[in-house]
């Protein structure tokens, strides 16, 4: 099999992904989620004119000449409805959110005001029809769709979903997700310091990737490599919709994890991309039958190396889980920088370079954040980006515009913003 390119590997992956099923959830637990329906308003927002300063009402025509003095016929707080009409000469003191009385057409602010006396007011200047005053249902009017399917809960989309009372909404389910990692050579968190052993800092990487995309993901643990014990893992994992396996997908011979997945029924559509750092990455399907809540489960194969493993998973793993859940927005949001220093690069794969970025008067500007072996994640864990190489260049050079992807845990975009 031939090397497929990043583009078309997170093709081939979102092919095979559909949104998950739609669950109903609380208000408030909803923050991060995606609608799965249309939301309406349930009335008229604000539901009368409203005055949007604390001031008096007034009828425009009234100030033809200023300095004006008029007469306070009422005194109108928010949630009070007025009972006077404002006549010629007249006016009602009124505050922000208080309906503005029948006769009056423009709010002045009490700042362009002087009170003369408890019952006059002097006003200082002329103002339109219409002035300081939200007219009703300008935020929204009953019944018009103010949220459509698709939209991804914000604080300020809370913030809408209370204004129309929707205690409980419809969104898409998150999926269930496994991580396991493998390797005889891994010792786990609970297990003593052992200085000939390596930590397992992969399932935790992975676990903060999972949990920055709203997912709570099951730890299987460490399995080692041997055939039958993997077996065991891997069946356990395949019991979730999505099983990260970390390790083991190589070509070495105690790399076991491919044929014991694919004797599991996983049928695999690819393990080779032509990406820097990543390789080796593997794909694949199990078509579930029976009556199975969910239809399929998806494997990733992942590399051992610590940053090929987040890179992949910001790559490939984090597209397909947000298409689950129902996002628009599957990628990385890129920006461009100027690069503060050249990038070597021979073509032929997809080079992903760990970068920090500083504001440059007004621009951002990329930097190394060190020694870019696969095995040093203290660059990684330093990164905010990750500077996109194309496969064909032929390297790049100090001050050229370059495109990085953000590794803020916040900010998607919807397109993956190169291609190849
Ligand atoms: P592998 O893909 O199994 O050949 O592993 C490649 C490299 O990644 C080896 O040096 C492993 O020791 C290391 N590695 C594998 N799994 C992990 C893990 N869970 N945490 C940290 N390093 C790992
Ligand atoms: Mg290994």
């Amino acid at each position: 099999m031939e090397h497929l390119s990043v583009t078309n590997a997170q093709q081939c992956i979102l092919e095979f992904v559909d949104r998950l099923d739609v669950e109903t959830v609380m208000l408030e637990q909803s923050l991060g989620r995606v609608l799965a329906e249309d939301v309406h308003a349930n009335r008229d927002q604000p539901p009368y004119d409203v005055s949007a300063m604390d001031g008096y009402a007034v009828r425009s025509a009234d100030l033809a000449q200023i300095p004006a003095t008029l007469e306070i016929i009422e005194d109108i707080k928010a949630g009070d409805m007025p009972v006077r009409v404002v006549g010629a000469g007249q006016c009602a003191r009124i505050m922000t959110g208080a309906p503005v009385p029948q006769g009056a057409d423009a709010v002045i602010r009490v700042e362009d005001t002087q009170a003369i006396s408890e019952s006059n007011a002097q006003i200082n200047r002329t103002v339109k029809p219409g002035n300081d005053i939200r007219r009703l249902g300008e935020n929204m009017r009953n019944g018009e769709v103010v949220l459509a399917a698709g939209t991804e809960i914000t604080p300020g989309v809370i913030g809408i979903l209370a204004t129309v009372k929707c205690a409980q909404l419809q969104v898409y389910c998150r999926p269930r997700v496994a991580i396991l990692s493998t390797g005889n050579e891994l010792e786990d968190m609970d297990e003593p310091v052992d200085p000939n052993k390596i930590p397992n800092s992969n399932s935790y990487a992975l676990m903060g990737q999972l949990q920055a995309l709203g997912i709570a993901p099951v730890l299987l643990g460490i399995a080692r490599d041997d055939p039958a014990e993997l077996a065991e893992y891997l069946q356990r994992g395949l019991d979730y919709d999505v099983l990260l396996v970390s390790g083991g997908s190589s070509v070495g011979v105690h790399d076991y994890v491919r044929p014991t997945i694919e004797a599991l029924g996983v049928q695999m559509k690819f393990w080779r991309v032509a990406m820097k750092p990543g390789h080796p990455l593997a794909f694949g399907v199990l078509q579930r039958s029976g009556d199975r809540e969910r239809k399929e489960a998806f494997f990733f194969g992942l590399p051992g190396n610590p940053v090929s493993s987040m890179v992949c998973f910001e790559e490939f793993v984090a597209p397909l889980l947000r298409r689950m859940m129902g996002h628009a927005r599957l990628y990385r949001r890129t920006v461009q920088a100027r690069l503060g220093h050249d990038v070597k690069h021979q073509p032929g794969r997809t080079e992903f370079v760990r970068v920090m970025l500083n504001n440059e008067q007004g621009n951002y500007l990329a930097s190394s954040t060190g020694t870019q072996s696969s095995g040093v994640s203290l660059s990684m864990a330093r990164a905010d980006g990750l500077l996109v190489v194309p496969a064909e260049s032929n390297g790049m050079t100090k001050g050229e515009l370059v495109t990085v992807q953000l590794l803020d845990g916040t900010v998607f975009q919807d397109n993956v913003g190169f291609g190849e």
